[in-house]
């Protein structure tokens, strides 16, 4: 199943997507939802961040290739990403006008489906909606000289994530693309996580209660490039789809 979230008439709704159409739901995919008749092309509609999250928990330096010589954590390190820094597909990432070294982060996203509290590694998956492709946008400057990451990683618009919520995936084996004005930046599979999808909800979930469209952005993989105004960065996940978003300065 592939979910969506789109405007349309000005109206925001869920839908469930087949083809180059969305059928719009009842009610969001985090409740009994049923699928109704009404109906758009996709070309008519604009696609939106696929949920609203209350907090995007993203998990750092979980790809070897990604430590650059640093050792490998022993548990999952996440961080939070704020709410406020989410845009939609296609919409612009704008460097902020201080911030230096900016760098997309290609990552594999978790849509959790209901609420998780002390999940065990073995039925994790079970508090999975689906997945979709996130961007965790990066200020490396402030990322190295802040105490705390809040505007390295939560500056407006750096929080892309979209464009589906699709079903029924192995999070333990999906082709991950990067690229930049066509160009590939970072390629890699999800099958190079150090710290898997069920071991992350496992570690988070027992101290953090995770709620109905939360997000677990799980880590880039290689070394990403630099975002310079112009741009346009494009995040693809096998069996999900890409992820495009221009880029501006402010
Ligand atoms: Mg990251």
């Amino acid at each position: 199943m592939r979910f969506a979230r789109y405007e349309a008439h000005g109206e925001i709704a869920y839908g469930v997507v087949k083809g180059s159409t969305v059928k719009q739901l009842t009610t969001t995919p985090f409740e009994d939802y049923e699928v109704t008749d009404h109906e758009h092309g996709l070309d008519e509609v604009r696609l939106l961040a696929p949920c609203t999250p209350s907090k995007i928990v993203a998990i750092g330096l979980n790809y070897a290739s990604h430590l650059g010589g640093r050792e490998a954590p022993k548990v999952p390190e996440p961080f939070l990403k704020t709410p406020s820094s989410i845009i939609n597909p296609g919409d612009t990432i704008v460097i902020p006008r201080e911030a230096a070294e900016v760098q997309e982060e290609g990552e594999l996203t978790v849509v959790i489906g209901k609420r998780c509290r002390g999940a065990a590694r073995a039925d994790a998956l079970s508090y999975v909606l689906g997945y979709t492709c996130g961007n965790d946008v990066s200020a490396r400057q402030w990322q190295r000289g802040d105490l705390q990451w809040w505007r390295a990683k939560s500056s407006d618009t750096f929080a892309p994530f979209g464009p589906f919520i699709v079903t029924d995936l192995d999070p333990g084996d999906l082709h991950l693309q990067a690229r930049t004005n066509g160009k590939v930046v970072q390629d890699s599979s999800t099958s190079d996580l150090i710290h898997d999808v069920p071991s992350i909800i496992e570690f988070v979930s027992r101290v953090m209660t995770l709620l109905p469209g939360d997000v677990i952005m799980t880590g880039t993989p290689g070394q990403p490039g630099y975002l310079e105004p112009g741009d346009t960065v494009e995040i693809e996940i096998e069996g999900i789809g890409v992820l495009s978003n221009p880029v501006a300065s402010e």
